[in-house]
């Protein structure tokens, strides 16, 4: 079980985990968030479960959530455009990156828009979402859920090829409370950054970890399949694609499945 006393005694942020609701089991910690977010709840509050039984990705897909990872959800009041809602996925990713390799000592890559990997198999999943009035924000939820203390066997079979946990890696258990004030930390230097209007650096952070960039990938919806090379990533947080022919094609949208070519 998780020791909130000692997430909240050394947290060294202003606002993030000024409030955090802490629960054994929820469906989602994102829909914990919204809730909370709709009912008022203050920028910065996060919610933390043990175990997720209906845990989300991206496209309403599963998201295993076993005893021992990191399910939680940042509630966030930013005044932004909801198509820079992506920028806070990235801040995200390189938030936990940076986490996991600082203090782990571990190599970590990212994968665009929302997947953090240590040796090339996914550890960490981001889900950001929100609710829009007009053309604001009026909040933004972002799901971080990080493979930590358990082991691979306990994610279906399905997923060995692809996924990854801290502890798999590690062959020992990681100080979750340690992780979590890490992630709190550096996600609020990151965002703090985004919204003085300075996501460049963030977005040079990112791409230190981008190991796809120059890479052959396979971009797919449930419509189309294009293949390319993954170009750069945009200001805007969007991924550039060439296309065979040379044309260049942006990608905003969380509704593509990314898949490398070797
Ligand atoms: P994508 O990899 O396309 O960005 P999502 O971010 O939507 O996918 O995450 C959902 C997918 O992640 C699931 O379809 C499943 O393949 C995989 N997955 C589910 N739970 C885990 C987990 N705990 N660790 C790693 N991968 C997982």
């Amino acid at each position: 079980m998780l020791n909130l006393a000692k997430i909240k005694e050394e947290l060294k942020t202003a606002c993030l985990g000024n409030e955090i609701h802490y629960f054994v089991e929820v469906g989602s910690t994102n829909e914990v968030a919204k809730a909370l977010a709709a009912k008022g709840a203050k920028e910065g509050t996060v919610v933390i479960a043990e175990t997720q039984t209906s845990g989300k990705g991206r496209l309403g897909r599963k998201w295993f959530s076993p005893k021992g990872g990191i399910w939680l959800s940042l509630i966030l009041r930013p005044k932004i455009k909801p198509k820079d809602a992506l920028k806070l996925t990235l801040t995200a990713a390189v938030a936990v990156a940076r986490t996991i390799k600082e203090n782990l000592n571990v190599n970590v890559s990212i994968k665009w828009p929302n997947d953090v990997l240590v040796e090339n198999k996914k550890v960490c999943g981001i889900l950001t979402e929100g609710m829009s009035e007009g053309d604001e924000m009026k909040f933004v939820v972002v799901g971080v859920g990080i493979n930590a203390n358990f082991d691979l066997a306990v994610l279906p079979r399905e997923l060995w090829e692809t996924a990854t946990t801290l502890r798999e890696v590690l062959g020992r258990n990681v100080d979750r409370e340690a992780i979590i004030r890490s992630f709190l930390e550096y996600f609020e230097i990151c965002y703090n950054k985004m919204l003085a209007g300075n996501f460049k650096h963030v977005l040079s952070e990112w791409k230190n970890f981008a190991s796809f960039l120059g890479k052959r990938i396979v971009v797919s919806n449930t419509k189309e399949k294009m293949e390319g090379i993954a170009q750069n990533v945009d200001e805007d947080g969007s991924l550039i694609v060439r296309l065979e022919k040379g044309d260049l094609v942006k990608i905003f949208s969380g509704d593509v499945s990314i898949r490398y070519k070797n």
